[in-house]
C-alpha cells in the first residue's frame, strides 16, 4: 500500500465543482487584486475565528513581518520566540531589524516554555511571538497575562492553527495580532501562497490595510512606507470555498488523531495542554530510533516528514545570533526524535489501519 504524507489531489477531487466555479468567477470578472472575493473572505475568516478584523496578505511570513511593522518593532528591539518552529517565525523578526531572543520548548507539549520565556524579558523586549506548534495550542492564556504584566505586545504565530481552540476560544483571538498561513499544506490551504493577519484592534487593522498596499490610504496617496503584500482574488476565492469545509476537515483530523492515540500505547506523542483542542496540522510521535523508523515506514510505502529536523539556532543563516549547540537542550533532543505521520481528512480507514499495523510491528 502507498500512503502519501498529504493528498491534496484527493482533497481537490472531493470539492472540485465548488473550487472550479470559484476560480472561474474570478477569471470572468478579470478582477485579480483587492476585489470582492478578498473582502468577502476577510469577513468570513474573521467571523469563523470570532475576531473583528482580518487582513489578507501574500503569505504567512509577510503576515508576521507586517504584524511586527504595524507595532513599530524594529532596530534595537527584542522579540521572544521559540527555537523550535518553522524558520519563518524567527526570520520575520530579523526581517524588521529586531533581535529574535530564542527560548527552549517543553519536553512533552513541544510548545514555548513560558517560565524560560519570562526569564528572557529585558528592557528591550517589545513582544512575545509564540507559535501554536503542530496546530496544538501553546499556553496562550498564560502568555497573555505575562505580556500584560510586562507591558509587551503578543503576536500569535497561528500559521498552523486554523480552528485550534483553548478553553473553547479559537487561537488567534488572544493576542494583539495573530498570523495565519494559507500555504497549500496547511489545514486551510490556498492554491499558492497566502496569509492573513487578524486583530480586534481597529487602529492596527487600518494600519495593516495600508502596510500591505504600498502605504496607501486613497490610491496614489502614500501615507506610510508600505509594501506590496496582498492576498489575490483567485486565492481568496479558493479559500472561501475551502473555509466552508474546514470545520468538517478539522473534525476528521481529530478523529484520526484519537484513533492513533488509542492505538499507540508504546509511543510518546505530543501532549496537548489542558483545555486545548488541536487541529492536528501534523501528528507527531517521538521515538529514539527515529531515522530507522522513518526508513522502515518508507520501505513500507508510508511517507513521513520531520517538523523540524534542525532547530533555528543551529541553522547556518542564524549563526550570527550567537547561539551554540546545547543552548536549547530540549529542542535539540526533540528534533532528533520526532516524526510526523500522515493525517489528513482524505486518509482512508484502510490506510490508517495500515499505518497503525506497521508502527505496531516496529515496536515489537
Ligand atoms: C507555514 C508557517 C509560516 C509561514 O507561512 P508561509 O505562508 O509559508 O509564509 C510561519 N510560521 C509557521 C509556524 C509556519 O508553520
Amino acid at each position: 500500500m502507498k500512503v502519501l504524507f498529504l493528498d491534496l489531489k484527493a482533497q481537490y477531487k472531493s470539492i472540485r465543482p465548488g473550487i472550479d466555479r470559484a476560480i472561474k468567477e474570478v477569471l470572468e470578472s478579470q478582477h485579480f487584486v483587492l476585489g470582492p472575493k478578498l473582502e468577502a473572505f476577510e469577513k468570513e475568516f474573521a467571523k469563523y475565528l470570532g475576531v473583528k478584523y482580518s487582513v489578507g496578505v501574500a503569505s504567512g511570513t509577510d503576515g508576521l513581518i507586517l504584524s511586527l511593522l504595524s507595532l513599530g518593532i524594529g532596530k534595537g528591539d527584542e522579540v521572544i520566540t521559540p527555537a523550535n518552529s518553522f524558520v519563518a517565525t524567527t526570520a520575520a523578526v530579523v526581517a524588521v531589524g529586531a533581535k529574535p531572543v530564542l527560548v527552549d520548548c517543553d519536553k512533552d507539549t513541544y510548545q514555548i516554555d513560558i517560565k524560560k520565556a519570562e526569564k528572557k524579558i529585558t528592557k528591550k523586549t517589545k513582544a512575545i511571538l509564540p507559535v501554536h506548534l503542530y496546530g496544538a495550542p501553546c499556553e496562550i492564556d498564560k502568555l497573555k497575562k505575562l505580556v500584560k504584566k510586562h507591558k509587551l505586545f503578543l503576536v500569535e504565530d497561528s500559521a498552523q492553527a486554523h480552528g485550534t481552540t483553548l478553553n473553547g476560544k479559537k487561537v488567534g483571538t488572544f493576542g494583539d495580532l495573530a498570523v495565519f498561513s494559507f500555504y497549500p499544506g496547511k489545514n486551510l490551504g490556498a492554491y499558492g501562497d497566502g496569509g492573513a493577519i487578524v486583530t480586534n484592534n481597529k487602529k492596527l487593522y487600518e494600519k495593516l490595510l495600508k502596510l500591505r498596499n504600498h502605504g496607501q490610504g486613497k490610491k496614489y496617496f502614500h501615507q506610510i512606507h508600505g509594501i506590496n503584500s496582498r492576498l489575490d482574488e483567485i486565492q481568496a476565492a479558493v479559500l472561501r470555498e475551502k473555509l466552508r469545509h474546514l470545520p468538517v476537515w478539522n473534525r476528521k483530523k481529530n478523529q484520526l488523531a484519537q484513533k492513533y492515540k488509542e492505538s499507540f500505547r508504546g509511543y510518546k506523542m505530543q501532549k496537548i495542554i489542558s483545555g486545548g483542542k488541536s487541529n492536528y496540522y501534523v501528528f507527531v510521535i517521538e521515538v529514539g530510533n527515529r531515522d530507522k523508523l522513518r526508513r522502515y515506514l518508507f520501505n513500507n510505502g508510508i511517507d513521513t516528514l520531520i517538523h523540524y529536523p534542525i532547530p533555528i539556532h543551529l541553522q547556518k543563516a542564524y549563526n550570527f545570533l550567537g547561539y551554540k549547540k546545547k543552548d536549547f537542550p530540549v529542542a535539540e533532543k526533540v528534533a532528533k526524535r520526532i516524526l510526523s505521520i500522515p493525517i489528513y481528512p482524505e486518509l482512508t480507514i484502510k490506510q490508517q489501519e495500515y499505518i497503525i499495523e506497521k508502527l505496531k510491528l516496529f515496536t515489537l
